[in-house]
């Protein structure tokens, strides 16, 4: 059947005096007053461990949210066990009924379950209002509504020829064992969209929340069930990484991951699956489809606007505390606009305010926990005792309430410097500048510069000057984006990912990661 393209969710301002912002505080102060207990869910019940760990709340020490039990090997086999068994009903369903479970997903959470999940995010994480709007509701209403268009799409795919006593034609089946998906916490959207997008294709599927945010996908668990999603075609499974993992990756039956979260996790879970093949342990070889790291760029060029840069480079970097993997990490500015560049996002930076989540003032929040903290901690301080390197804003961080650090920009003499190559994962911007004449170059040294390949991107009016950079940069990043930051990929507008250390570039939001999902049956018949 064909489907008209959707369009993407509207994004509610929250302004002063906008129903949705007191229905949103509304929502915040419900769940913090409450002390939840999150199961498990396998098979569509619930299930409690009694091995538990706090849902915590990372701008205040002092807030419990609650609970939630963590699986352990037993009940990953449940959960592995409840997958195959939804899957004959599930597959058998036609395409049109498995979606309209997921077009009625988006429109509660469209609706009755926006307010919830957002403050859910909001508490769990620590993202303001309106980051948690546009990453938790809108972006995930997007995804579901979108795959379901790109599914309409590759059902309805008859491309094959035939000739006249011959009748040749393609299904697209689910695959025969079940997918793992593993989500990171920074993005309820990319948490939610990790099940679901292989769920449209038929598949049945093992969820594994970041044991950091299992706050709002409990809830849009809670909000799939109710959309009518049968019992075990997704079963939320928080639990350590190994744990899980472990037994999951050991199943004869495990056939696909979707991952996203750090490289060197997916790296070892690679491994294993590797390993797991040289054995012939699997029935099937496994879809692996991972979204990883970044060290994405921001490139000058002399011609660029300093305004719009600077602006890019504070929200590309400061946005959500820099926990993106598509975070502006590293700028390359020519000795022409240092001056200029700097005292604009000097400027910008100390209009943001800090602080709880509640308060719809604050733009910037705590970063995730204390190992985050302790990370990128070191590399300020590391940065504090370079020669070759100065902080010339922020470098302050303080845990006494919550795990606060400064939005952090570092100007370095060493284009290798290590906050120039490695990923830090929050609020640290290092700013390397080249002279005017050596833009050539200097595009070559940002491409060999990291391992990685996720986001960047250029700043520059003069057309070739824009031209040679989407040359230089070829492989340099899966998304690239010319005059804007690099970060807010737009499901339906820019399809997301990249290759080399971060991922497998399988496009989030797109027909070809759906495809991913599916194992094609070719079919010839002779009349
Ligand atoms: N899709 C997000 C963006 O474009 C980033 C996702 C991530 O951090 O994994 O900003």
């Amino acid at each position: 059947i064909n489907i008209p393209t959707p369009v993407n969710e509207p994004v509610l301002s929250y302004a002063p005096g906008t129903p949705e912002r007191q229905k949103l505080k509304d929502a915040l102060e419900e769940l913090k007053s409450q002390q939840i207990e999150v199961p498990l869910i396998i098979g569509g019940k619930e299930v409690r461990t009694g091995n538990t760990a706090k849902i915590a709340c990372p701008h205040d020490h002092s807030i419990e949210l609650g609970q939630y039990h963590k699986a352990g090997p037993k009940e990953v086999q449940m959960a592995i066990d409840a997958a195959m068994a939804a899957k004959p009903v599930w597959e058998s369903l036609r395409w049109e009924e498995r979606s309209a479970i997921f077009l009625k997903a988006a429109d509660l959470l469209s609706g009755p379950y926006r307010f919830l999940i957002n403050a859910a995010t909001m508490l769990n994480i620590s993202k303001n209002p309106f980051q948690a709007e546009i990453d938790s509701a809108c972006e995930l209403i997007d995804f579901l509504r979108f795959n379901v268009f790109f599914a309409s799409e590759i059902y309805r795919e008859q491309p094959m020829y035939s000739s006249k006593d011959i009748w040749n034609y393609v299904q697209h089946r689910p695959l025969e064992g079940f997918v793992f998906a593993v989500a990171p916490f920074n993005f309820t959207a990319i948490s939610g969209n990790l099940p679901t997008s292989p769920a449209i294709m038929g598949n049945t599927v093992v969820w594994k929340p970041a044991s950091s945010a299992v706050f709002a996908p409990y809830y849009f668990m809670k909000l799939l069930q109710e959309a009518g999603l049968p019992d075990g075609v997704i079963n939320f499974v928080p639990g350590s990484g190994s744990d899980v993992g472990d037994t999951i990756l050991a199943s004869p039956d495990f056939n696909g991951i979707h991952f996203t979260g750090s490289t060197p996790v997916f790296q070892s879970m690679w491994k294993e699956i590797g390993a797991n093949l040289a054995k012939d342990h699997y029935k099937t070889y496994p879809r692996i489809v991972g979204e990883t790291g970044g060290k994405d760029f921001i490139f000058a060029h002399s011609s660029a606007n300093v305004a719009a840069l600077a602006t890019a480079m504070v929200r590309g970097a400061f946005e959500y505390q820099g926990q993106k993997c598509s975070a502006a990490s590293r700028t390359y500015l020519p000795e022409s606009l240092k001056d200029a560049v700097l005292a604009e996002v000097k400027n910008q930076v100390s209009r943001i305010k800090t602080g709880d989540v509640c308060d719809f003032g604050n733009f910037f929040n705590a970063v995730i926990d204390k190992g985050a903290f302790k990370s990128i901690t070191e590399y300020i301080d590391y940065a504090k005792t370079a020669d070759d390197a100065e902080i010339v804003i922020g470098g302050g961080y303080d845990d006494s309430k919550g795990w606060f650090i400064e939005p952090t920009l570092i100007v370095t003499t060493n284009p290798k410097f290590k906050t120039m190559e490695e990923e830090i994962f929050g609020p640290v911007l290092t700013v390397y500048c080249y002279p005017d004449a050596e833009y050539e170059q200097t595009l070559e040294l940002c491409d060999q510069t990291s391992p990685f390949s996720l986001t960047g991107a250029v700043f520059a009016q003069e057309r070739t000057a824009i031209s040679l950079a989407l040359t230089k940069l070829e492989n340099a990043s899966g998304n690239f984006y010319i005059n804007d930051k690099p970060t807010g990929a737009v499901v339906g507008q820019q399809p997301f990912g990249g290759g080399r250390a971060s991922g497998t570039n399988d496009k989030a939001g797109s027909k070809q990661n759906l495809m991913r999902w599916a194992s094609v049956r070719t079919i010839k018949e002779n009349f």
